[in-house]
């Protein structure tokens, strides 16, 4: 996603998290993660509040999300918002037969729509996200090269359901190529809500500055407003999007962003109308920079998305199964 004018939250960052935080990056850097071992001394400072493009490097140490998932799960996609199972059954997986997850239903939301861009005027609609309007949906970035973050996210996604499935999760989409353009973001909001999923992925990457790296995961804040109300999910959703986050570095490789977060890889916000409107444990997640030559690198290469779809799906199976 491309945010303009983002109004983000400084992340939480609860002293009770701490303890195992520390344990799970030195887990890391004994794994071997060379580059969040180099992350994790440089530090990253709690947060950065509201300017989310500090560029440059976090500052204090502040360790990070989650907890290392086991290894081995699957993937899901996620997030956000999509259409319903009920009218697109092609975004709808079969339950596997068995498997640790079967019985759990995991909503991957594909960030934004290839063909969102020859519909500029249905995506423009504003739609009520509860604290304001916004305009439906958006194109999406791309790299330089023009890799755009839509084909992305779809690719992310496949992987994501294949690994989940295998886990024995039923994977909905919330779009798949299917449709012309969307869904707006409160309608992916609303695919989540009546699959019931036990957990949504929104799947994403940035358009941030050349300079600017990593991934961060961003949290629901507090929101009750018109017709948004997280209260219940904020909890559930920051087990999810830690156990995500950490999964993610342990699984790519790829320290947090060094722009926004303060090196956390966490954010909250109450401005994105897939997470204020869900009503089941949601988040949503930037997998890079898609402006900056390095982190195009590994956005455009295959290997590295099955590792991205790997980790995030590791952080899914770890949260679903407690
Ligand atoms: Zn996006």
């Amino acid at each position: 996603m491309s945010y303009t004018g983002p109004d983000f939250d400084p992340p939480r960052n609860p002293r009770s998290r701490r303890r195992p935080l520390t344990v799970a990056v030195a887990a890391l850097v004994c794994g071997g993660l060379l580059g969040w071992g180099v992350y994790a001394a440089t530090g990253g400072t709690d947060d950065g509040g509201a300017g989310a493009e500090a560029k440059g490097s976090p500052s204090a140490p502040s360790p990070t999300p989650s907890q290392p998932a086991s290894p081995s799960a699957g993937n899901t996609e996620g997030g956000g918002d999509e259409e319903s199972s009920a009218s697109r059954p092609p975004g709808a997986s079969a339950p596997a037969a068995t498997g640790p997850l079967k019985g759990k239903v995991v909503v991957i939301d594909p960030g934004h729509n290839p063909a969102n861009f020859r519909h500029t005027a249905e995506i423009n609609r504003q739609v009520d996200v509860g604290t304001h309007r916004k305009e439906c949906d958006t194109t999406g970035t791309s790299t330089n090269d023009g890799y755009t973050e839509a084909e992305f996210t779809l690719d992310v996604a496949h992987r994501m359901r294949t690994l989940l499935r295998k886990q024995g999760a039923t994977v909905k989409l919330t779009q798949d190529r299917d449709r012309p353009y969307g869904p707006c973001v409160d309608e992916r909001a609303r695919i989540g809500n009546e699959a019931k999923a036990d957990a949504v992925v929104s799947l994403h990457a940035d358009g941030s500055g050349s300079g600017n790296r990593g991934f961060h995961v961003i949290l629901p804040g507090v929101v009750n407003s018109g017709g948004a109300d997280t209260r219940a999910i904020v909890a559930p959703s920051r087990e999810l999007g830690e156990r995500v986050a950490g999964n993610f570095v342990r699984v790519t490789g790829t320290a947090p962003s060094n722009y926004i977060g303060g090196g956390t890889g966490l954010v909250t916000r109450k401005d994105l109308g897939g997470l204020n409107l869900s009503t089941v444990p949601k988040v949503f997640i930037e997998c890079g920079n898609m402006r900056d030559g390095k982190d195009a690198a590994l956005l455009t290469s295959g290997a590295w998305r099955q590792k991205a779809a790997q980790g995030i799906s590791e952080g899914i199976v770890s949260f679903l199964r407690g």
